[in-house]
């Protein structure tokens, strides 16, 4: 059965956008070196002028930085710290309807999804820093570890504020100060934030925003005056930065990209695996590091998983993100779209075979169909590369040991899914599949206290829980790491 939706658009009015922002430096907005717009990849329309950082605007923010660092952050004692990161956690929820619309209209995706998920998450996220802030003598770092000074962030398109949260949370609970650069194409949640940041009266510098392209996350990984850099984004980049970090003294983390694997087995609910596939890959437009887009599938059950699957792929809603039925919303930018395209015709060309669902697309915009590929061979690239787009490859597996032989055939090890209703087989599946976060009989669950991160090519580092501490805190030295 369809069921017909009249349009439930959420109401832009507010947000106001300037028509032009400057730097976060220092706790102020700075005129740059020079500008660049945003757009909204929904329609195309112009939001706003965004200031582009160039090396002495990144100096700048290093010096204010560093400055923060030594007169006042580092040396503030952490349940002085923990209140600041509680006001701010507060005001993301006081402000949660102007920044999930804000985050939809800049990046494209469901306000939904921005609603639902990345702005109480990003809140959850500071909230629960700020009670690690006084607590850190008893988190297996020796009885007081020490900040690591200023940290350089760099952090990617597809969850703009929330990448943010888990980025600056964690360094300012543990008394570091932050230059952070967000993507070229969605800067605008990182700027409403510096706006959170001046409203929760945060020292001066503790917090600084440098917008721009590439080059001004180059310009601030290879500044001296930076301790750790921490970076979330493709791989290709980051070991760009591995290589530019190196013997420099500066502590990295790198959460990269992924080519995870969602092993569905015959005893799985069919229609539950179903909800998990559909989660696993279009949620967000399929813009997700560990996105389920390997669907391993146990030969036996191929032929209903297939029909659930097309059928429920029939029914998901693409188009007005803003529209709070809207499923699927628009992909980030043209070049994504454009590199989507390419994956997907190099996987027809290489023999896969192709079905997209019945969606009609919107005339302006960048869009793309949700999208299932079968007759799929491990050697097929849309089955090694990660396409971060709404594309599903399906391969197939006999038996528990080729589904691991399977899943783990991928130069990536961020994340993958189990779907089986025996806690044994979880289990030894969970041991066995070289993933940083396995995932049983639900796909795509965060939580603060949860530390997520990659093995092989997926990077190095944890971020959020216990774990995720670590990396901001200079635990030399400590006897019970
Ligand atoms: P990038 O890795 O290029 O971008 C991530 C961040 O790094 C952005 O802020 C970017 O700036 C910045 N950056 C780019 N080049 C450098 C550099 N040399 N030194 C320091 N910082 C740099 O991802 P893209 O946006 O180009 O996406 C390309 C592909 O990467 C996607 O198709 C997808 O496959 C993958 N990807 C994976 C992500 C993940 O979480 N695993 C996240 C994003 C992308 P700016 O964007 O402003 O130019």
């Amino acid at each position: 059965m369809r069921f017909e939706y009249s349009p439930a658009p959420e109401s832009r009015a507010i947000v106001t956008l300037r028509d032009s922002y400057g730097l976060f430096i220092g706790g102020s907005f700075v005129p740059g070196s020079s500008v660049f717009k945003t757009i909204s990849p929904a329609s195309e329309e112009v939001l706003a002028e965004v200031t582009h950082a160039g090396p002495e605007d990144v100096d700048r923010a290093v010096a204010a930085a560093r400055q923060a660092y030594e007169r006042t952050w580092s040396a503030m004692p952490g349940r002085e710290r923990g209140k600041y990161l509680f006001r701010i956690a507060r005001l993301i929820q006081e402000r949660s309807r102007e920044l999930a619309v804000l985050e939809t209209i800049d990046n494209g995706k469901p306000i939904r999804e921005s609603r639902d998920v990345d702005v109480p998450l990003a809140a959850a996220h500071f909230f629960y820093h700020a009670g690690w802030a006084d607590k850190l003598g008893y988190a297996g770092f020796g009885p007081s570890p020490r900040p690591l000074g200023v940290v350089g962030q760099v952090i990617p398109w597809n969850f703009p504020l929330l990448m943010l949260a888990w980025k600056v949370a964690p360094a300012l609970a543990c008394g570091n100060t932050v230059v952070l650069k967000p993507a070229e194409t969605t800067p605008l949640t990182a700027l409403l934030f510096a706006e959170i940041c001046q409203q929760a009266d945060l020292p001066p510098g503790v917090v600084n925003i440098v917008t721009g392209d590439g080059a001004t996350g180059q310009a601030l990984v290879a500044h001296p005056g930076i301790d750790k850099i921490a970076f979330t984004g493709s791989t290709e980049v980051g070991k760009e930065i591995a290589r530019a970090c190196a013997v420099s003294g500066k502590r990295l983390t790198l959460e990269l990209g992924g080519k995870a694997a969602n092993v569905v087995f015959d005893d799985a609910p069919v229609d539950q695996a179903v909800e998990g596939i559909v989660n696993g890959i279009f949620f967000n437009q399929g813009h997700v590091c560990c996105a389920g887009s390997r669907l391993l599938v146990q030969e036996s059950v191929y032929d209903d998983v297939l029909a659930a699957l097309r059928r429920r792929m029939g029914t998901l809603r693409l188009g007005d993100p803003l529209d709070k039925n809207t499923d699927v919303g628009a992909i980030n930018s043209r070049a994504q779209l454009d590199k989507i395209s390419e994956l997907v015709s190099s996987g027809e060309a290489e023999g896969a075979s192709r079905w997209s669902a019945p969606c009609p697309l919107p005339d302006r915009g960048f869009w793309f169909a949700p999208t299932v590929f079968t007759e799929v061979s491990q050697a097929h690239r849309i089955a090694r590369e990660e396409i971060f787009g709404p594309v599903l490859s399906v391969l197939t597996f006999r038996t528990p040991a080729e589904a691991v032989e399977k899943a783990n055939n991928t130069p990536y090890g961020l994340s993958a899914g189990v779907w089986t209703e025996k806690g044994s087989l979880i289990l030894w599946m969970a041991s066995r599949l070289r993933a940083g976060v396995v995932w049983a009989n639900t796909f795509n669950r965060f939580d603060p206290s949860s530390p997520f991160g990659g093995y092989k090519e997926s990077g190095f580092g944890r971020e959020g829980g216990r774990h995720g501490l670590e990396a901001y805190l200079d635990v030399t030295g400590s006897a019970d790491v």
